[in-house]
């Protein structure tokens, strides 16, 4: 059910996977993400985008969207999933993650009426994505699992039309969210953005353990998953790290495609941009135990 948010024009939908902590001070707990925030009245989680009404937690961002094009695949990027079709893509505002390297951080790290939004219900998404000539939708640009209700909802009705639904996604979500959602899912691209909890912890605020859960969990459901590492100079782009993260990656699956993305200075990081030796060296280092291995931002 949708209701209105009293301070703005924006109509709130009751959330999925929370639950009262004290009925008598009305603090919530939300269970979608690994942060588990414990909500108070009018408050918002770390997200910005899930706020306790009253002693409920609604979604503000179910049906408010920042963004929608039409994008080749290989964009997302996925290179083993439809090569050369499109997709219809969406995203809204807000994120779990606060990265100080945010390339979209004008809309993942802003607060509901900071980003001019236009509504866009599930319905009204399928029929988008049928007069486009799309595959089907891709839940993209913010952190599209923080909008899980609208993604949810959306998913089930691209099925029903046979089209496809893909995510980009941090992959920072709880297991059971996460497995109630995967049969409505075709494929995903997961950022690893290290393979070092101190950087999950300093650059991204969160932790890898998780991220890695919803990467296995994901080829156990026989599901299609790329993953994109961003190399940051002085940051995640050491030999031994990228050793490591391969070797996690090929014991999974040798087959997972591996996307190493050139960083450009961006949001509150100044490192440089990433020498494309150093792309190519850790290229060398994945195909040694994966067996697709790309660069991406290389011109
Ligand atoms: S989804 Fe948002 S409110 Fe829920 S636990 Fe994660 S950051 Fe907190």
């Amino acid at each position: 059910m949708l209701r209105p948010d009293p301070y703005t024009t924006i109509y709130m939908k009751e959330a999925l996977y929370w639950e009262p902590v004290d009925k008598n001070n009305k603090v919530v707990h939300c269970l979608l993400c690994p942060h588990n925030c414990r909500i108070s009245p009018d408050k918002t989680g770390i997200c910005r985008v899930r706020k306790n009404d009253d002693g409920k937690l609604y979604s503000l961002i179910y049906n408010e969207f920042t963004s929608i094009h039409l994008d080749p695949i290989e964009k997302k990027p996925l290179y083993h999933f439809y090569p050369g079709s499109h997709i219809l893509s969406v995203g809204t505002f807000g994120c779990n993650f606060r990265c100080l390297h945010c390339q979209n951080w004008e809309i993942s790290q802003s607060n509901q009426g900071d980003a001019p939004t236009h509504k866009i219900t599930p319905e009204s998404a399928v029929a988008l994505a049928k007069k486009d000539d799309s595959i089907g939708i891709a839940h993209t640009y913010n952190e599209p699992l923080i909008n899980y209700e609208w993604v949810f909802e959306t998913a089930k009705l691209i099925h029903k039309e046979n089209l496809k639904n893909v995510l980009v996604t941090n992959g920072y979500i709880n297991e059971q969210p996460w497995e109630n959602l995967l049969p409505f899912v075709d494929a995903a691209n997961i950022d690893v953005k290290s393979f070092r909890d101190e950087f999950y912890k300093k650059i991204c605020s969160g932790r890898l353990g998780p991220v890695l859960r919803s990467v296995e969990i994901m080829v156990k459901r026989n599901k299609h998953v790329e993953v994109t590492y961003l190399l940051i100079p002085h940051q995640n782009d050491s030999e031994q790290e990228i050793e490591d993260m391969v070797d996690w990656l090929s014991s999974v699956n040798p087959e997972i495609p591996l996307h190493f993305s050139r960083y450009f200075p961006q949001y509150k990081m100044d490192e440089p941009e990433t020498p494309i030796a150093t792309l190519e060296k850790a290229k060398k280092i994945a195909l040694k135990r994966l067996k697709y291995v790309y660069l991406g931002n290389v011109k």
